[in-house]
């Protein structure tokens, strides 16, 4: 069955002229079949370079958003239109006017997990890989409302010794994690190396031995000589780090890190939508171009 699918898959993707863009916490089944696999950052720069008619994008609604955004002459599908981002939907346009308004001089940096509305507010997008670098572009004096993530925020302020304007927003999945429970994980793993994303509460970013994004994590795994690694982020990209790096052992730093927006990708679906060619997702004009503005500008400066 699953072999027929992807057969068809296959065929459709030819026929279509299609790509399919598939992101790290996707089902292992549909990373398997991606032209690409990666994180955000990633997988906007091949949602821009692509020459194919049509992106399959399998993640959540921002990124096939952003995907539409960056390359309007395509056609972008999302496998499932319901998958959105729970954290993305904690900043509305409304209230972010009103942080325009309470600090008119503060520039806006934007995570991409965020609507095409709140970027096109937005002075420049960041993502888990370049916040950093991002938010240290600006002069020191700068004051900087961060949004929407604040455990990314609260990482970027303590890696740069400044203070931002926190948002209060967060992804369920990664905050899930208590510190009680990371502890845990590492009794039964004695000396195995923590790393995890910067979604997650600070406490447990500083327990960690390592911070990173998903290819920032992807790339430590790779390089690290410990053969067992216990792993903080969304549970999806254990069937990667696992593929990779075939020595190694890798252990969810808690099972229940799990996004169940990325899981309603699935092989059947991405077959439907190839063959219907819907659901598009597309964004009126001028609120793409207006978000085209802050996320070029990070791509320029990435
Ligand atoms: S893992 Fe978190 S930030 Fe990523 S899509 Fe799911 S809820 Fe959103």
């Amino acid at each position: 069955m699953a072999e027929n699918i992807k057969e068809n898959i296959q065929s459709l993707r030819t026929h279509r002229n299609a790509v399919i863009l598939v992101h790290n916490y996707a089902p292992g089944d549909v990373q398997d079949i991606g032209d690409f696999v990666g994180d955000s950052l990633e997988l906007a720069r091949k949602a821009a370079a692509t020459d194919a008619d049509v992106i399959v994008f399998c993640g959540v609604h921002f990124m096939a958003e952003t995907a539409a955004i960056l390359s309007p002459d395509k056609t972008v599908l999302m496998p499932d239109r319901e998958a959105g981002c729970p954290m993305a939907n904690m900043a509305t346009p409304r209230e972010l006017a009103e942080y325009r308004r309470k600090y008119p001089d503060a520039s806006v940096v934007t995570y991409v997990n965020s609507s095409a509305e709140i970027k096109a507010m937005s002075d420049i997008c960041c993502t888990s890989a370049n916040a950093v670098d991002i938010v240290g572009s600006f002069p020191e004096n700068r004051d900087i409302i961060f949004v929407p993530d604040r455990n990314l925020g609260a990482y970027v302020e303590q890696r740069l010794g400044r203070k931002l304007i926190l948002w209060p927003g967060y992804c369920p999945t990664h905050h899930r994690i208590l510190l009680e429970q990371l502890r845990e994980t590492r009794e039964q793993h004695p000396g195995a190396p923590v790393i995890v994303h910067p979604e997650c509460r600070p406490e447990i970013i500083a327990e960690a031995d390592a911070v990173g994004s998903t290819s920032q994590i992807l790339r430590y795994c790779r390089e690290t000589t410990a053969s067992e690694i216990i792993v903080g982020t969304e549970i999806g990209i254990l069937h990667r780090l696992e593929k990779e790096n075939p020595g190694k052992t890798f252990y969810p730093a808690s099972p229940i890190m799990d996004c169940p927006n990325m899981k309603l990708n699935t092989l059947e679906k991405v077959m439907w939508v190839l063959e219907d060619m819907a659901p598009v997702i597309s964004l009126d004009e001028e609120t793409a171009e207006k978000a085209r503005i802050p996320i070029e500008r990070m791509l320029e400066q990435s």
